[in-house]
């Protein structure tokens, strides 16, 4: 076995979990089964490589300069990488070379661009459990945002889902316990070290430069703390040379935030929507003016985790309003905000020392727009002092900046091209000599013809002898002396003169010399500003609340958005609101607007009306105009007024679940379920179709039920707004005191409906199945043959099997009428038709109802 196959195999022992990438000059190689799985992944050619007497082991590599793309396509597919490299010149050094991993790229910390979302955080979570409680910490390296929480266990799906990190680190062994496995992150499981409450407050304390946790109000929170703790020690362990500073850490009670379930998220499209989920589909996407990454990435976060804190969301919507009202203000800070940078990312970098050059001075653009959005700012008023102060212009770097780098600068460093001049002595020196000995060369030429009289005579430069004088070779009889020979051609020769050699080398030197002066001073001028990264950060910070505020006042102007009052009593109420997403993709003015009150005496709104006609979107839209205002955006009404809401939960009836595998009545009960468990009474419940999954009278019993159950539950009493095509559940207003229904109107003309998306009180009496599937392009054949069908089997049931009626409002499933509903069935078997076996189980399908029914 050679020495650098035992040096490898030392390495990737250290590195089990990581596909080991081993520095070997040019290359980055891989080995083993390593090799294989690259060469398959990454489609590249697999060889061998001998590496001892006998031994031949499988090798696959990528060129060392075009690593990024390979990386990249190694960690989406959810594989982890370490990078070993050559810690050594191999020039120089005699023997083996040594090498090292420097650092390991996984999910939660990757720094590369085209592995990130600009509009998005990319996450690094960390979980400690103890009894019933977990610690929960996140942050986001290249943003430096870090935060941490304590919570009940069962909590955590929630609270991780609203994060969606890339990547959880979890205690070993504690994935399986652990129900969390969730669809966007990888679960990372850590050794118990790394958990260790003691070493965690150190390493914590020391990343944090603090002296003690009170500082971040965590020290009666041991579990936040370990979890947190977790997080340095795993970023010592993967980033090892490349230094990550994180902010302070921000500890925060989930209890201060509006809960929402993945579900929910999903079925409000808040993030993505239309059939594929685009982005443009979503609520998002209808609000976002932001103009920088920054304050896209917190107008994200904000989305999904609305205020419980009156006050906050008072100060938000008040900042929402000055901007709003304020036109000049608003249009000149979306102006100065346009030119911002990624800041947080670009620092995160500079901190790292990988930061190019254009992001330096992308930095500086940034930095330097921070007085002018200051007095932006100041014009708004005092209201707005709050923010202003934590707009805090860095003049010296971006001083340092505009002095050291060079305003149109080379993509790497090292080649002469990124300091400014006047920065460095030392550099300008060294490229004073190098281009000084070039001009020398440059003249030479001329000044060597004039000297031999040559007219022919050549300056040229090739590898092996550098620079040389070539001469044809009849013309060689009359050179002056000092001309020293150094390679004979066919036609020509080649010399050198002394004084040629010497600014050669002057040249040369100074070449090398420049490139490692300038990565030094490159070095020291991204170092100092490192210095300032934690003021940078806070600015922005305030960068992006500026940015989203601004941002929302632009999208209220646009799409007609006006402030909401937000309190804490027990009312919801607003007038002519629109459904922010629907409206955008309907022709301007289209939308219907509709009210909806919802109280303590009317609590439970019960919707009723054909497909079609505009159930979900009423709906949803009381729901999105609720998340809105308590995040602190206006919303799509002409007046709205929200008491505060707790928790939002969305469910919907019907939908395929195939990912998960379970069948879909089975996912909407289990669903529903949650709801009745967690929802409380300052909850609002968004149910749509619930019951739709199983047969008519299963369903329509289930969704009886759990109207009643959240109608009079002490625990629940919950806002609930019910879509269903079951118009027999509109009975359920007479019986129970908060509730009411409300249907949706359409008129007739001839045979055809029309929907007019008009919300209005009392309950659809109709289904209008056949209506719509006719409107819907069925071919009349198929439509008239429905009406047959129709019509008969409201005849023999009574209207009960379907439950649709197509024109006597009166014919409905007797479901609450029981007695009613058996006398009916009775007379409507058809005793002559059925066999011994059928009317027996008619028989026994009959008393089970009649005893169900008490
Ligand atoms: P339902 O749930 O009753 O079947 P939807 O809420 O899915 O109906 O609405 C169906 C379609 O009707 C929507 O896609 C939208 O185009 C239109 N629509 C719904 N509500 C309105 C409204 N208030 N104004 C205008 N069009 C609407
Ligand atoms: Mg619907």
């Amino acid at each position: 076995m050679t020495p650098i196959r035992r040096q490898y195999l030392k390495i990737k022992e250290a590195y089990r979990d990581s596909i080991v990438l081993f520095r070997m000059g040019d290359f980055y190689e891989t080995f083993d089964e390593d090799a294989h799985l690259v060469a398959r992944e990454l489609d590249i050619t697999l060889t061998g490589r001998s590496l001892g007497k006998n031994l031949r082991v499988p090798m696959a590599g990528v060129p060392a300069h075009s690593l990024e793309p390979y990386l990249v396509r190694l960690v989406r597919k959810g594989h982890q990488v370490a990078i070993c490299e050559q810690l050594s010149d191999p020039a120089t050094s005699k023997g083996l070379v040594d090498r090292d991993v420097v650092r390991v790229v996984t999910p939660g910390t990757v720094f590369e661009d085209s592995l990130l979302d600009r509009q998005a955080n990319n996450y690094l979570a960390a979980l400690a459990v103890d009894g019933g409680q977990a610690g929960l910490a996140y942050a986001d390296i290249t943003t430096g945002e870090f935060a941490a929480t304590e919570l009940p266990i069962d909590q955590l799906p929630l609270e991780l889902g609203r994060i969606s990190p890339s990547e959880v680190l979890v205690p070993d062994g504690m994935a399986a316990v652990l129900d969390i496995s969730g669809e966007s992150w990888r679960l990372t499981s850590m050794d118990d070290r790394g958990f260790d409450f003691e070493r965690a407050t150190t390493s914590l304390l020391s990343h944090l430069h603090a002296r003690t946790l009170e500082s971040f109000g965590c020290e009666r929170l041991p579990l936040a703390v370990t979890a947190a703790g977790a997080i340095v020690e795993y970023l010592d362990r993967t980033r090892k040379s490349s230094r990550v500073q994180l902010n302070n850490l921000a500890v925060y009670s989930t209890r201060r935030f509006m809960s929402l379930d993945a579900r929910t998220r999903r079925n409000l499209e808040l993030f993505e929507g239309g059939r594929g989920r685009e982005r443009e589909f979503s609520l998002l996407a209808a609000i976002d003016r932001t103009r920088t990454s920054l304050g896209a990435r917190l107008l994200r976060r904000r989305l999904g985790q609305p205020l419980l804190d009156l006050a906050e969301v008072e100060r938000r919507l008040e900042a929402v309003d000055l901007l709003y009202r304020n036109g000049i203000v608003r249009a000149e800070v979306a102006t100065a905000l346009s030119g911002v940078a990624d800041l947080e990312r670009v620092t995160g970098r500079v901190v790292a020392g990988s930061a190019a050059p254009r992001e330096l001075l992308a930095l500086k653009a940034g930095l330097a727009a921070i007085p002018g959005l200051r007095e932006r700012v100041d014009a708004l008023g005092p209201e707005m002092q709050w923010l202003r102060n934590e707009l805090v212009p860095v003049p010296e770097v971006v001083a340092l900046i505009e002095a050291g780098i060079e305003p149109e600068p080379s993509g790497s460093v090292g080649d002469g091209n990124v300091i400014r001049l006047g920065f460095s002595a030392e550099i300008d020196q060294l490229k004073d000599a190098s281009v000084n000995a070039r001009q020398y060369i440059a003249g030479l030429e001329q000044k060597e013809r004039e000297r031999t009289g040559i007219r022919s005579l050549k300056v040229g430069y090739n590898q092996v002898f550098g620079y040389y004088i070539e001469v044809s070779k009849s013309q060689t009889a009359s050179l002056p002396d000092d001309y020293i020979r150094r390679q004979t051609l066919t036609n020509a020769e080649r010399y050198i003169v002394p004084e040629l050699k010497e600014y050669e080398s002057v040249a040369l030197n100074a070449r090398e010399r420049l490139a490692a002066e300038e990565e030094e001073v490159y070095r020291r001028v991204c170092g100092q500003v490192a210095e300032s990264a934690a003021v940078i950060m806070r600015s922005s910070y305030a960068i992006a609340q500026l940015d989203v505020v601004a941002g929302l006042a632009q999208a209220a102007v646009d799409n007609g958005y006006v402030k909401p009052v937000v309190d804490d009593g027990p009312v919801i109420r607003v007038r002519d609101g629109r459904h922010p997403v629907v409206e955008r993709v309907l022709p301007t003015g289209r939308y219907v607007p509709n009210d909806v009150e919802l109280s303590g005496e009317a609590r439970v709104l019960v919707i009723t009306g054909p497909n079609m006609a505009g159930k979900s979107t009423y709906i949803r839209q009381v729901a999105l105009i609720t998340l809105l205002a308590q995040m602190g955006s206006f919303v799509p009404a002409a007046e709205a007024h929200i008491g505060l809401v707790d928790r939002i939960f969305t469910r919907v009836g019907l939908q395929d679940d195939l990912a998960t595998g379970q069948s879909t009545f089975m996912v909407e009960m289990v669903e529903t379920a949650a709801i009745l468990n967690q929802a409380t009474p300052r909850s609002l419940v968004i149910l749509d179709e619930i019951g739709r999954g199983t047969s008519t009278y299963d369903g329509l019993s289930i969704a009886r039920s759990v109207i009643e159950h959240i109608h009079s539950d002490p625990r629940l009493g919950c806002k609930t707004l019910f879509a269903t095509h079951y118009h027999e559940l509109t009975q359920l207003a007479s019986s129970l005191p908060g509730v009411r229904n409300l249907s949706v109107a359409v008129t007739e003309e001839g045979s055809d409906v029309v929907f007019l998306h008009q919300i209005v009180p009392g309950g659809a009496d109709r289904s209008y199945g056949v209506h719509v599937a006719r409107l819907a392009g069925m071919p009349p054949g198929v439509v008239n043959r429905a009406w047959e069908v129709l019509d008969d089997m409201e005849a023999r049931h009574g209207a009960g099997q379907v439950g649709t009626g197509r024109g006597n409002p009166s014919q409905q499933l007797s479901l609450f009428a029981p007695g009613q509903d058996l006398t009916d069935t009775v007379k409507s078997l058809d005793l002559s038709s059925m066999t011994p076996i059928e009317a027996l189980n008619k028989l026994y399908e009959l008393q089970e109802r009649a005893r169900d029914s008490g």
